[in-house]
C-alpha cells in the first residue's frame, strides 16, 4: 500500500513537472507594454459598445418625416455621445445627397374567405420592398412558383397579384412590368431552415425606358408564407387588398468627426472609419451600427485613459468619421484633401459586433492589396493574435487557475473563443476610399464574416455580442495607440513583427507555387512554374515594401533603416532560398512527367512589358478620391472603344491603378495582379489600360 502510494506521488509529481515545462505552440504578446494593454482591456466595455446598438440598431425604426429635414437619429445619438464623452473638435458635416424612398404606410390584408392581416410595414419594415409605389386595390393572388418567365406566362398575372417563392424584385419585373400584374407578394427568404422568420431587403424598380413606374411588393417570412402557399395550392380563391403609400424624400448626407490630439500635429494621424446608415428604411444592428458602436467606444476608452492620465498623449493624432457607405466617406474625403496628405493609414470597421458562434463566424482582418502595403495589417495582427491566442484553452493550461491566458470577457457577452482569420485584400466597404488611387492612404477593414442575418430583416443586437465587441475595440485601440505613439524602438519592434511574418507569409507562397506544380501536365508545367515563381517573387517584394513604410515612423531615419534593411535582406534570403526550393521541384515533377526541365525565360512580349515602367502624374491625387475619373471621362469614346475600355474596367481597376507607381514595370504589375487574383490577366489589357491613362493624363511612360 505505502509502496503503491509512494509509486503514485512520484508519477504525479513526474507529469506536474512536466507539464509546467511545457510552453504553448503561440506566444501571446503585444507590441504594447503590458500595463498599457491592461488599462485598455480594463477601461473598454463591451456593454457600452452593445447598448449604442440596442439604441440605434435595436429594430428597424420606422423614421420620422422630419429626420429628412433635420438630423437623422443615429446621426443625433452618436453625435451626442461624442459630446457627452468629451471627445475634442466633434463635428456634424453635411453634404449634398439627393432622394430616397420611404414608406408612409403599406399593408395587406386578406379580405375573402378570410379577413386577416398577412403583412404589414409596422409589423417588419422589410415586409414592404423600397421602390414601391402608392397604390390601393383589391385583389385576387395568383400561385407562380418561383416566378421564371414561363411560369408567368402560362397563366393570366393582369390585374392579379402575384404569390411566390421567387425573388419579389426579378419576379416584379417579368409579372409587373411584363405581364401587368398588379403586385407581388414573396415568400423568399435566403436561410428558410435556419431562420424562417428572415427577410432579405428587397426592392423593386419600374423601367424608364418603357415609361413603366414600378407597382408594388410584399414579402412574408417563409413561417407564414407556407400557410399561404398551401391554399393557393389547393385551388383555395383569395382576394387581398393592398394599401401602399410610399413618397420620395429629399436628404442630406450627414458625417461626424472626432480626433484626439496629438502632442505633434505634423507626425502624421491614424483614421478610423465605420458607416452609420445601411439604407435610411434598412437599418443593420451589425451592418454596420456595430462598427460605429466599436469606434464610438475606441474614441470614448483612448480619450478617458489619455485625460485621466492612465497613458500619456500620443504623438500622432487619432481621428475618427462615421458617415454614410461610400456616399458620405467619400465627399468628407475629398473635402479634407491636406489632411489626407499626412495621413499614415485607416482601420474600417464593417461588420464587427457578430455573436460569433451564433453567426458561425470568423473576426476577419482584410489586408491591404500589394498596390498599398503598409506595417498597419502587422499592427492590427498583433493583437489579432494576442486576443484570440490569449483567449482560447489548450492543454498544456488544463491545471491553471485561468485555464486561458488573458481571459478577454464582458460580463454580460459570450464566453467564447475569439475565432479570428488574418485574410487577403477584400474591398467594398469604406477602407476603399481610403484606398483609392486619388487618395493613397492604406487602409485595412475589420469584419466578422460569414453573418448569418446579412442584409435582413434579422440584423438586429440580439445578434451582437458585447464580448466581441470589447475585444474588437481592445484591437482598435490599441492597433491606434501603438501607431500613434511609435518612437523609433518601437518602429524597429514593428520591422522585427513583419519580418517574422513575412517568413510565415513567404512561406505560404511557396506552398501554394508547390501546389502549381503538382497540378500540372507536361504541356503546362513551364506555365505552372512561372507562376509558382511570381507567387513567392512578388510576396517578397510586397514584405520588401511594408517593411519600407515603417520608416513613416521613424525620427532618426538613418538608424531605423540599418535596421529595415537588414530584415530586407532576410525576407530576400529566405524568397531566394524558396526559389532553389522551387527550382528542385520543379525539376522531381519535370522527372515525373517524363519531360524535360522548364525556364522562366521570358517571352518577347514580356520582355518588353519588363522594360515598360508606367507613372503616374500629378492629375491622379489633384482633385482627391475619385477625383481622375473626370480625366478618364474625357477620353474620346473611339478610343475607349479601341483599347476596350469599358466603365467597368475603369471602376474596378483599382488594383492596377495603385501598382502603377513610378517603380512597378508593366510585367511586375501583370504578376502582383496574377499573384492575388484567381484570374490571370492579359498583357495586352494591361498595356491597352496603361494607353489609355496615358491618353487621360493621368499616367507617363
Ligand atoms: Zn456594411
Amino acid at each position: 500500500m505505502t509502496r503503491r502510494l509512494l509509486l503514485h506521488s512520484v508519477v504525479f509529481l513526474f507529469i506536474t513537472v512536466e507539464s509546467q515545462a511545457q510552453v504553448t505552440p503561440w506566444l501571446q504578446w503585444s507590441l504594447l507594454p503590458e500595463k498599457v494593454m491592461d488599462e485598455i482591456i480594463g477601461e473598454t466595455s463591451g456593454e457600452n459598445a452593445w447598448h449604442s446598438i440596442m439604441e440605434t440598431g435595436g429594430y428597424d425604426k420606422d423614421r420620422l418625416a422630419s429626420e429628412y429635414d433635420s438630423t437623422f437619429y443615429e446621426v443625433s445619438y452618436f453625435f451626442n455621445k461624442l459630446k457627452e464623452y468629451n471627445l475634442p473638435g466633434t463635428e456634424l458635416v453635411r453634404f449634398p445627397g439627393g432622394q430616397t424612398w420611404d414608406a408612409v404606410k403599406g399593408d395587406l390584408w386578406e379580405v375573402t374567405p378570410m379577413r386577416q392581416k398577412i403583412a404589414s410595414y409596422r409589423d417588419m419594415a422589410a415586409m414592404l420592398a423600397s421602390g414601391s409605389t402608392s397604390a390601393d386595390v383589391t385583389a385576387e393572388l395568383v400561385w407562380v412558383g418561383l416566378g421564371r418567365p414561363d411560369e408567368i406566362q402560362g397563366k393570366n398575372v393582369k390585374g392579379k397579384i402575384v404569390v411566390t417563392e421567387g425573388s419579389a424584385s426579378s419576379v416584379h419585373q417579368i409579372a409587373c412590368l411584363d405581364s401587368g400584374a398588379l403586385g407581388v407578394v414573396s415568400i423568399n427568404s435566403p436561410r428558410p431552415y435556419f431562420d424562417p422568420l428572415q427577410l432579405a431587403w428587397a426592392s423593386v424598380r419600374g423601367d424608364q425606358k418603357r415609361n413603366l413606374q414600378a407597382k408594388f411588393a410584399f414579402q412574408i417570412p417563409p413561417r407564414e408564407g407556407e400557410f399561404l402557399k398551401k391554399r393557393l395550392l389547393a385551388g383555395e380563391k383569395i382576394t387581398v387588398r393592398a394599401q401602399v403609400s410610399a413618397e420620395m424624400r429629399k436628404y442630406e448626407l450627414q458625417d461626424i468627426t472626432c480626433a484626439i490630439p496629438g502632442t505633434d500635429p505634423n507626425a502624421g494621424e491614424i483614421i478610423f472609419s465605420a458607416h452609420i446608415h445601411e439604407g435610411y428604411v434598412k437599418q443593420g444592428g451589425n451592418d454596420d451600427i456595430s462598427g460605429c458602436a466599436a469606434i464610438l467606444e475606441v474614441a470614448r476608452t483612448l480619450n478617458t485613459l489619455i485625460n485621466e492620465g492612465r497613458i500619456p498623449q500620443p504623438k500622432r493624432t487619432i481621428r475618427f468619421l462615421w458617415g454614410p457607405e461610400f456616399s458620405g466617406t467619400g465627399p468628407w474625403v475629398k473635402a479634407n484633401k491636406q489632411l489626407m496628405k499626412k495621413t499614415l493609414c485607416n482601420i474600417n470597421m464593417d461588420m464587427v459586433g457578430e455573436w460569433l458562434s451564433k453567426n458561425k463566424s470568423f473576426m476577419c482582418l482584410m489586408r491591404t492589396s500589394y498596390g498599398n502595403p503598409h506595417y498597419v495589417n502587422d499592427v492590427v495582427e498583433n493583437y489579432y493574435r494576442y486576443v484570440g491566442e490569449g483567449n482560447r484553452e489548450r492543454i498544456q493550461n488544463r491545471s491553471n487557475f485561468y485555464p486561458v491566458p488573458k481571459r478577454i470577457v464582458a460580463p454580460t457577452g459570450a464566453d467564447e473563443p475569439f475565432y479570428y482569420s488574418i485574410e487577403t485584400h477584400y474591398g467594398a466597404s469604406d477602407h476603399e476610399v481610403f484606398n483609392d488611387w486619388g487618395v493613397r492612404v492604406p487602409g485595412v477593414m475589420m469584419i466578422a464574416w460569414p453573418d448569418q442575418w446579412y442584409h435582413t430583416s434579422g440584423d438586429h443586437v440580439d445578434k451582437s455580442d458585447p464580448t466581441q465587441l470589447k475585444r474588437v475595440v481592445i484591437i482598435g485601440a490599441a492597433s491606434a495607440y501603438t501607431i500613434a505613439t511609435a518612437d523609433d524602438n518601437m518602429a524597429i519592434r514593428i520591422a522585427a513583427e513583419i519580418g517574422g511574418n513575412a517568413a510565415r507569409r513567404l512561406s505560404h507562397q511557396f506552398e501554394r507555387g508547390i501546389q502549381e506544380l503538382n497540378g500540372a501536365a507536361a504541356e503546362t508545367l513551364a506555365v505552372a512554374y512561372k507562376l509558382a515563381r511570381v507567387y513567392l517573387e512578388t510576396a517578397a517584394v510586397n514584405e520588401t515594401n511594408t517593411l519600407e513604410t515603417v520608416l513613416q515612423l521613424a525620427v532618426d531615419k538613418k538608424q531605423v533603416n540599418t535596421y529595415i534593411e537588414n530584415v530586407q535582406r532576410t525576407v530576400d534570403n529566405l524568397a531566394r532560398t524558396h526559389a532553389t526550393a522551387l527550382e528542385m521541384h520543379m525539376k522531381a515533377t519535370a522527372k515525373r512527367l517524363n519531360t524535360a526541365a522548364v525556364s522562366t525565360d521570358l517571352t518577347v512580349a514580356e520582355k518588353k512589358a519588363s522594360k515598360m515602367t508606367p507613372k503616374p502624374t500629378d492629375k491622379v491625387m489633384a482633385n482627391g478620391y475619385g477625383g481622375y475619373r473626370e480625366y478618364m471621362e474625357k477620353v474620346p469614346v473611339e478610343t475607349r472603344e479601341r483599347l476596350k475600355i469599358t466603365p467597368r474596367s475603369y471602376f474596378g481597376a483599382s488594383e492596377l491603378q495603385l501598382l502603377i507607381n513610378g517603380k512597378n514595370t508593366i510585367l511586375d504589375i501583370k504578376n502582383m495582379l496574377d499573384a492575388q487574383n484567381e484570374r490571370r490577366m492579359d498583357l495586352q489589357d494591361i498595356l491597352n489600360y496603361v494607353e489609355f491613362l496615358k491618353i487621360a493624363g493621368l499616367v507617363e511612360l
